[in-house]
C-alpha cells in the first residue's frame, strides 16, 4: 500500500484566463488586430501571437511590429529565411550548410549573430 499522493496532479495546467485581448500592430500595413480570432476560434493561448506573426508573413512577406525573428542567410546564393524560434533556425542553417557546403548566418535584433559553416 502507498499513500494517496498528489504527485500525480502536479502537471496539471489550469487553462488561464485571458484578462485582455492582445493586439498586434504592424507600421508596414497601418494595421492593428486584436487576436480574439487567434484565442478563440483556434484555441491557441499563448502562441497566438507568434501564430499571427507567421500568418502576416506568410500572407505579406513581412513580421508585424514587435516581433523579433531570427533571420538566416545564405551567404553564398540567395537562399534565405526568416523565423521565431531559434531552434528552427539553427536547423534550416544547418541543413543549408550541410547540402550547399555553403556557410549561412544568423542573424537576431537581441542577439549576436552567428555563422553555421560546413561540417
Ligand atoms: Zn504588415
Ligand atoms: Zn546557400
Amino acid at each position: 500500500m502507498s499513500p494517496p499522493s498528489d504527485d500525480d496532479f502536479r502537471t496539471h495546467s489550469p487553462t488561464a484566463p485571458i484578462d485582455d485581448t492582445p493586439t498586434v500592430s504592424c507600421s508596414r500595413c497601418g494595421e492593428e488586430w486584436d487576436l480574439s480570432y487567434e484565442l478563440d476560434e483556434l484555441q491557441l493561448g499563448n502562441q497566438s501571437v507568434e501564430q499571427f506573426a507567421l500568418d502576416h508573413r506568410r500572407h505579406t512577406g513581412h513580421f508585424p511590429d514587435d516581433v523579433s525573428p531570427w533571420v538566416v542567410s545564405c551567404r553564398q546564393c540567395p537562399d534565405g529565411e526568416q523565423f521565431l524560434s531559434e531552434a528552427s533556425a539553427h536547423r534550416w542553417a544547418r541543413t543549408h550548410a550541410r547540402h550547399t557546403r555553403h556557410e549561412v548566418s544568423m542573424d537576431h535584433a537581441d542577439d549576436d549573430g552567428v555563422v553555421i559553416t560546413p561540417e
